[in-house]
C-alpha cells in the first residue's frame, strides 16, 4: 500500500516513519506535485501552518486535486493544521481549505500563551492506555456534523474525529513513540 505524505511543510518525515513502522508493506511518498498524487492509496496532511498551507496548496495545483481524491473516498489523515485544511468551516476566516469533513474548527484555540502542551488522551477506540498526545497552537473542532464520530476531547473540546474515510487530529501522534492513531488510520479508513 502506498500513503502519500504531503511535505510542504511541517513534519512530513516523522509522519513517513511512523506509517512504515506501523504495518509491513506500507510505502510512503513525499507529495509537492499533482503528479504524486497518482497512484497513492491514501494521504497524510501534516501539521505546519494553514493560511500558508492552503496558498502553497493552490500555487502547487494541489488543492482541487486533493479534494477530488478525498470525495472520491481515498481515505486522508489530517493532523493540527492538516486538520484545519480538512474542515468545510473555520471559524472567522476564508482561508482556503479541502472543505471535505463536516466540522467546523476553531484555530489557536487554546490561547496565544500555551504555544504548545502535552497531555493524556483518553481515545476509548484505542484501548485502555492513555495516548500522550502533543499539542503545538492547536485547533480544537467546535462541532460536528452528524456522520461525524468523535473519537477524543479534551476537557470539553473535541481534539479527534473520524469521518468514514477522513480522520482528523488537533494533536501530533508522529512525535510521540506511540503508533496507535497511525495504525488506526490504516486500518479503519481504509474499511468502510
Ligand atoms: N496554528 C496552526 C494553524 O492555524 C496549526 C499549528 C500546527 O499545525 N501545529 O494553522
Amino acid at each position: 500500500m502506498l500513503i502519500g505524505v504531503l511535505a510542504l511543510q511541517g513534519a512530513f518525515r516523522e509522519h513517513e516513519k511512523m506509517l512504515r513502522a506501523c504495518k509491513e508493506n506500507i510505502e510512503t511518498r513525499q507529495v509537492r506535485l499533482p503528479g504524486q498524487l497518482e497512484g497513492i492509496d491514501g494521504l497524510v496532511i501534516p501539521g505546519g501552518e494553514s493560511t500558508t498551507m492552503g496558498k502553497l496548496m493552490i500555487e502547487f495545483g494541489l488543492l482541487d486535486p486533493i479534494r477530488a481524491l478525498g470525495s472520491r473516498g481515498v481515505p486522508i489523515f489530517g493532523t493540527c493544521a492538516g486538520l484545519i485544511m480538512l474542515a468545510k468551516d473555520i471559524v472567522g476566516s476564508d482561508q482556503p481549505s479541502l472543505g471535505l469533513m463536516d466540522i467546523s474548527v476553531e484555530r489557536n484555540a487554546f490561547g496565544r500563551q500555551v504555544e504548545s502542551f502535552e497531555d493524556d488522551l483518553d481515545i476509548p477506540d484505542m484501548g485502555e492506555d492513555p495516548f500522550r498526545a502533543v499539542f503545538i497552537r492547536a485547533p480544537y473542532i467546535l462541532s460536528v456534523g452528524s456522520g461525524v464520530k468523535v473519537l477524543a476531547q479534551f476537557g470539553d473540546k473535541i481534539v479527534f474525529a473520524r469521518q468514514g474515510h477522513l480522520l482528523a487530529a488537533a494533536f501530533h501522534p508522529e512525535l510521540t513513540g506511540d503508533y496507535r492513531v497511525h495504525r488506526y488510520f490504516l486500518e479503519t479508513a481504509f474499511v468502510d
